[in-house]
């Protein structure tokens, strides 16, 4: 039954562009019209027209402990009888700056935005003023966000060619993003010998995980924390997915790799909007109003927001067993999925399985999948009651609120598809 979530899809977009406010939420790529949802709770994903999902999308990442989760819905609320904005400085801010600093003790100083978009923008905005050099290179299939600079993802295979994936953006405003690939030191090595004293930055997702799940490679972060030294360039993880979901101190401390700056979205907010990016204090003090580069927010620090990411981070924090819970259970999932014959690539609660015979290793393998497979296979879990991201290019989460029911579930839906 969908006859609420079709009326309502129908009347959003009288006034919403596609009646979602972020494009994969219209379920194009699965060709059928999106589910409306009325609620959550742990694990589960309730629509409008009464059908009960298990969720695997988990709001993109945030709700690692599962939705609603108590301690965070408490101190919200209590948190709201207090006003919802100051756009003054609070306690609290600097009670989840020191949190997020315990999860990375090698950084010093912590800003708090609104979005990983956001995050990654001034990220490297700060890496620029920092290195005072303009070009920074990028992977293809990797995604930071939608601002400008960072709309690129396949060129025509030059390694020098930078086209907007946008429309809307000017070609000047790319024209320093580098585009190498993903778990391949050549192209990065290239892209150095090509520009030598000019790039601020590497930006990479260490695990990237909006191409579907694909892991680097051994070695492939530490040789690039190696080149970006080498060349007086900074090293930054967008941790926006990894960041808390591998570990308390995400993928620098799964990989023990320590980048220069980090961002950090999704799970730091605990479900709300904040995100933040890190660093060592040499660089973060070349921000406004300690130095010259800006960056500034209204809602920045936003109190609610920041309650909720306490609260999550403290529940993460205090109870590391949960890292092995969730490796654990996704584990299963990808046991159901390779006896199915998919091709699957996990890094521990982060998962995709793949339409396409070999191995997945790169953007272009990524390219090789069958999507039209992917669509059908979105549509029957979704009417056996499992809720999937609707992109063969995105990553399934597991959350600590799934259960061993959840599982045996969704296995039977894997088997049945
Ligand atoms: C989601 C995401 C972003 C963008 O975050 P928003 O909060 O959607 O702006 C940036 N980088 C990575 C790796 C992401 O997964």
């Amino acid at each position: 039954m969908s006859d609420r979530s079709e009326a309502l899809f129908d009347d959003a977009k009288q006034v919403i562009p596609g009646g979602v406010n972020s494009p994969v939420r219209a379920f194009k790529a699965v060709e059928r019209n999106p589910v409306f949802i009325k609620n959550a709770k742990g694990s589960h994903i309730f629509d409008v027209d009464g059908n009960e999902y298990v969720d695997y999308v988990c709001s993109w990442g945030p709700m690692i402990l599962g939705h609603a989760y108590p301690p965070v819905i408490e101190a919200v609320k209590k948190a709201c009888d207090n006003g919802l904005s100051y756009g003054a400085p609070t306690e609290n801010e600097t009670v989840l700056a020191k949190l997020i600093l315990e999860a990375v003790p090698f950084m010093d100083k912590v800003r708090l935005v609104n979005s990983g978009t956001e995050a990654v923008m001034s990220a490297i905005r700060v890496a620029r003023g920092y290195t005072g050099r303009d070009k920074i290179i990028k992977f293809r299939g990797n995604y930071h966000g939608h601002s400008d600079g960072l709309l690129v993802t396949a060129g025509s295979g030059l390694l020098t060619e930078s086209n907007p994936d946008s429309a809307g953006v000017p070609k000047g405003y790319t024209a320093t993003t580098l585009l190498a690939d993903y778990n391949d030191a050549t192209s990065v090595e290239a892209l150095f010998k090509a520009n030598p004293g000019e790039i601020a930055a590497v930006i990479v997702e260490p695990v990237s995980a909006n191409m579907g799940v694909v892991p680097p490679k051994e070695g492939f972060l530490q040789f690039l924390r190696d080149i970006t030294k080498a060349n007086d360039s900074l090293l930054i993880f967008d941790e926006v997915i990894t960041g808390f979901r591998l570990a308390f101190g995400g993928a620098s401390e799964y990989f023990g790799i320590q980048p220069d700056m980090i961002t950090f979205g999704k799970i730091v907010g605990g479900g709300m909007p904040l995100a933040a990016y890190v660093g060592k204090a040499d660089i973060m003090n070349v921000v406004a109003p300690v130095g010259s580069v800006y960056q500034a927010g209204t809602l920045s620090g936003n109190p609610i927001a920041v309650t909720a990411g306490i609260k999550q981070l403290e529940a993460l924090k205090s109870d590391k067993a949960i890292y092995d819970r969730i490796d654990s259970y996704a584990k299963k999932l990808e046991e159901a999925y390779l006896e199915k014959g998919f091709t699957v690539n996990r890094v521990g609660s982060l998962l995709s399985p793949f339409f396409t015979s070999g191995p997945v290793v790169s953007y272009a393998d990524v390219l090789k999948c069958d999507t039209n497979k992917f669509a059908a296979y979105f549509r029957s879990m979704l009417s056996q009651g499992i809720y999937v991201a609707p992109s063969q290019f995105e990553a399934m989460f597991v959350s600590d609120a799934h259960t061993e029911d959840d599982l045996d579930k969704t296995i039977k839906a894997i088997q049945n598809i």
